[in-house]
């Protein structure tokens, strides 16, 4: 007989855990409540990108004459054509994953899931007629919505969420952005390409002040921002924001999170709307889990050991619901889907697969674009490790000058006496995409010699990735 396992949540952990389930013979059931695809699909990674895509578009257009191209007439963005085009796409890409469920066999209901008894799940999808569900085994992949702050709370016509802001029917003169993390420096970049005055409020003192991005990217960033008139405000926090003018007036103060002293040069900002972009919530609590004992932490994340298995038998959980500490993308959810997957699937005496976190790639779609992977210098020498660093400029790429995209550098850390790569960070053109050699060298303990001898094709940016491991080893070329 089959295992039945049921999925909460149909977002890239979820529908990815129901695939692969289903692909090991499971009787499957995802039950989604508001759109396959999930945050990523529908608010977050997908719709991002095209509004990037066409942001891009934008500047290329503005400097098509210096690369003799002309264009007559203005260029400006048409905010309708350009949320419709989000719209079909996001459509597309709905209808495609419907199909390659249905095709893997899974059954998808789509209905609020609460848990409430052991084995037992009521889906809401008429609330006069609750559907009751039954599993063997439960992957919980509820993930998270944007964080609301009490003291400026979303009203979602000038106060925004990040899902606000990727269904803007206009494009406002003036746009603050309360936080620097990736999705408020992605949405910076975007808007501000698009005609928009921007204003970054971060608390720390950086802009993409995470752990997991070398220092030397948040420096580079703050360049380009500065370049493009993004205005920047470190250390920084924003304690208010009332309706003034038809906009806004947000109030500032020093941030208590950083060493900073004094009060901010001015106190006020004025701003058409306010994105806040602090960070995500947890949905477990909405889920019934006190029905079958299981607890979170203070801050609503759900625990679970490397196997994704929580401290309930048969019930796992993946994606962004577990907390910043596994790392909240929708690739990680992806694999932390594949893992539960395997193991829900597997008797008690199979050998079980377990998850490792350690070469997870970050992709940050800024403009120049980030990419980073494996351990920062500081987190290196933290550690204690004799390291061995180097970086070297996008400029010295042919192909950086033909595209005109020459800002940018790559930072490679490497273990002194081994050669082996720690990690790798990036910020330039592409950089999303570079990044997967560097991955594929730290998962695999790749040293730095490794990738000199390795030919990278001339001319395209992946000779970064050769010119930095020559650099490394105390014989560069053009770097
Ligand atoms: P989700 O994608 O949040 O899916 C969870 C699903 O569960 C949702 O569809 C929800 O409706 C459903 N659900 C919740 N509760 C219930 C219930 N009770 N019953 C039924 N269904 C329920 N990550 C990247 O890797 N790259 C990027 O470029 C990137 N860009 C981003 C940009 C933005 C603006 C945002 C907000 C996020 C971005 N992310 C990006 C993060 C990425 O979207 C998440 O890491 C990823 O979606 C997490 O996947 P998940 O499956 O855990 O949860």
């Amino acid at each position: 007989m089959s295992e039945n396992i049921v999925i909460i949540g149909a977002g890239p952990g979820g529908y990815v855990a129901a695939l692969r389930a289903a692909g090991l013979g499971a009787r499957v059931t995802l039950i989604e409540k508001e759109n396959l695809g999930g945050t990523c699909l529908n608010h977050g990674c997908i719709p991002s990108k095209i509004l990037k895509h066409s942001a891009d578009l934008m500047l290329k257009c503005l400097s098509a004459g210096s690369m003799g191209i002309k264009i007559s007439g203005e260029v400006s963005p048409d905010i309708s054509v350009l949320m419709q085009r989000k719209s079909t796409v996001l459509e597309n890409q709905r209808k495609g994953l419907a199909g390659l469920l249905e095709k893997a066999g899974v059954n998808v209901v789509m209905g609020f899931a609460k848990i409430v008894a052991p084995g037992k799940i009521e889906v809401m999808t008429d609330p006069e007629q609750p559907i009751s569900v039954a599993y063997d085994k439960l992957i919980i992949a509820a993930g998270t919505v944007p964080m609301n702050v009490t003291k400026f709370a979303f009203d979602h016509e000038k106060i925004l969420s990040s899902n606000d802001i990727l269904s803007l029917d206009y494009l406002p003169k003036s746009l603050t952005i309360v936080g620097g993390g990736v999705i408020g420096c992605e949405f910076a970049f975007i808007f501000s390409a698009l005609g928009c005055e921007v204003t970054i409020v971060e608390a720390m003192d950086r802009v993409l002040p995470l752990p997991g991005v070398d220092e030397s990217c948040s420096k580079l960033i703050l360049r380009e921002m500065k370049k493009r008139k993004i205005k920047v405000l470190v250390d920084t926090i924003v304690t208010r924001a009332d309706a003034k003018n038809g906009g806004l007036e947000i109030f500032l103060d020093v941030s208590p999170f950083t060493k900073s002293a004094g009060k901010p040069k001015n106190p006020t900002l004025q701003s058409d709307v306010m994105a806040v972009c602090i960070g995500r919530s947890s949905l477990a609590k909405e889920l019934g889990l006190e029905n079958i004992g299981l607890e979170t932490d203070k801050d609503g994340w759900i625990r679970v050991d490397e196997y994704m298995q929580t401290a309930v038998e048969n019930v796992y959980a993946i994606g962004d619901i577990l907390g910043p500490s596994h790392v909240m993308l929708a690739h990680v959810a992806y694999h932390e889907g594949l893992v539960a997957a395997v193991n829900a699937c597997g008797s008690k005496e199979a050998p079980k697969t377990a998850m490792s976190y350690d070469a997870v790639p970050g992709a940050i779609f800024t403009m120049p674009e980030i990419g980073t992977v494996g351990l920062t210098e500081k987190q290196a020498r933290d550690q204690g490790k004799d390291i061995e660093t180097a970086v070297v400029n996008f400029r010295v790429l042919g192909k950086a000058h033909a595209i005109d995209q020459i800002a940018g550098e790559a930072k490679m850390i490497v273990e002194k006496a081994s050669g082996k790569v720690l990690g790798v960070h990036m910020t330039g053109p592409h950089a999303t995409d570079l990044i997967a050699e560097a991955t594929l060298a730290v998962r695999k303990g790749l040293t730095a010699k490794d990738l000199a001898d390795t030919i990278h094709a001339h001319p395209t940016l992946s000779e970064i990735m050769g010119e930095t491991a020559l650099k490394i080893l105390n014989t560069p070329l053009h770097g």
